[in-house]
């Protein structure tokens, strides 16, 4: 019987993506499962393999060294198309994989024994997956134990999302908008396109929560949290970094044009009403700092560098944005 989700090969992307996974750094529940089932099943090489559009990406590897090949030659891409594990005793001798570049060179697979990463919405994403050097047979036990491990990289990875959604505003939360400026800093170096970062912080936030109690201000993160995302573009990123501030990423944007979005993100939040209890309609200011992505750049050295500038425009009296002043020289 075939599972339509098994052929469904764009909902299986999607799936993928929505996993937020790709391109992440190492983690350690991930680098664990590797190394356990190197020991376990007395393997030479174990991946948590993930199936993109035209890639296999690794997760985690050991024995690899490697962070990514082509689809075309990837043995994953057979097991994801199955319900169950995928079991190869010897490659030269499968006509599937015989002449395949990771076979006859490279890592020299001879064995290989994949199991599905099965997502909650039923596709397969990608595959944890027991290599060999030499022929060798996988015993029911391999089998079910490997099977045992796919299971826990595939709670692994709804987990993580977990981690990195903000409850509150459904926004990111300050460690899924860290990885996405991870992301976004590798994009930058790879191909040199201009990013830049906004903090804002609520101005006297905490006045809101003594007039008005805690509840309701929750309620008025909550709306800030849906202006942010309907003042955005879609490309940009924003996530909650902690109490009444969030993030703003701005890809393919350099600081001119951040600092005009961010006065049009501060100007939309002065002219927005926000609901409170009992029918009032308050009005909310916001700080906002600046900061262009640099070279070399660590996440949070660029968070650093945005909340200086977050510091100066609450120094100045609020309600304004601030950049570096080589950044605003770029203005003119
Ligand atoms: P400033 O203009 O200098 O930013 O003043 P502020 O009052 O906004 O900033 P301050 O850092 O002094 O206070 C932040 C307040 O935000 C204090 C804290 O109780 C409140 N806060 C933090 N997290 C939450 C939350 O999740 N919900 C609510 N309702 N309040 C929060
Ligand atoms: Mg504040
Ligand atoms: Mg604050």
């Amino acid at each position: 019987m075939t599972e339509p989700k098994l052929a469904d090969d764009e909902g299986r992307l999607a799936a993928l993506g929505r996993l937020q996974i790709l391109e992440t750094p190492p983690e350690q529940p991930f680098e664990k499962i590797v190394t356990l089932v190197r020991t376990v099943l007395a393997v030479p090489i174990a991946t948590v393999s993930l199936v993109d559009r035209d890639r296999q990406w690794f997760k985690a590897q050991r024995g690899l060294e490697v962070q990514e090949t082509a689809r075309s030659i990837s043995i994953c891409t057979y097991t994801i198309q199955q319900a169950e594990p995928l079991i190869i005793e010897d490659t030269h001798l499968d006509a599937r994989f015989a002449g395949n570049p990771l076979v006859q060179g490279g890592p020299r697979i001879r064995s290989y024994a994949g199991v599905p990463l099965r997502t909650s919405e039923g596709y397969n994403v990608g595959s944890l997956c027991a290599m060999d050097t030499k022929p060798r047979r996988f015993s029911p036990a391999d089998i079910a134990i490997l099977s045992n491990f796919a299971n826990i990289v595939s709670d692994e990875m709804e987990l993580r999302l977990i981690a990195s959604t903000d409850f509150l505003t459904g926004a990111l939360s300050r460690r899924g908008f860290e990885e996405q400026l991870g992301r976004e800093i590798a994009r930058h170096r790879r191909y040199h396109r201009p990013s830049s970062l906004a903090i804002v912080d609520i101005d006297h936030f905490k006045t809101i929560n003594d007039s008005f109690g805690h509840p309701a201000g929750d309620d008025v993160l909550r709306q800030m949290g849906q202006l942010i995302a309907k003042v955005l573009r879609p490309a940009d990123v924003y996530g909650r970094l902690g109490g009444e501030e969030f993030g703003v990423l701005l890809p393919e944007t350099g600081a001119a044009d951040a600092f005009v979005a961010a006065e049009r993100l501060r100007e939309a939040i002065q002219n927005h009403r926000f609901e409170m209890p009992g029918g009032h309609r308050i009005s909310v200011t916001a700080s906002v700092g600046v900061a262009e992505c640099g070279e070399m750049e660590e996440p949070k050295a660029w968070l650093s560098r945005a909340d200086k500038h977050l510091y100066e425009a609450k120094t100045s009296g609020r309600n304004c944005t601030r950049m570096a002043p080589s950044d605003a020289s770029a203005r003119a």
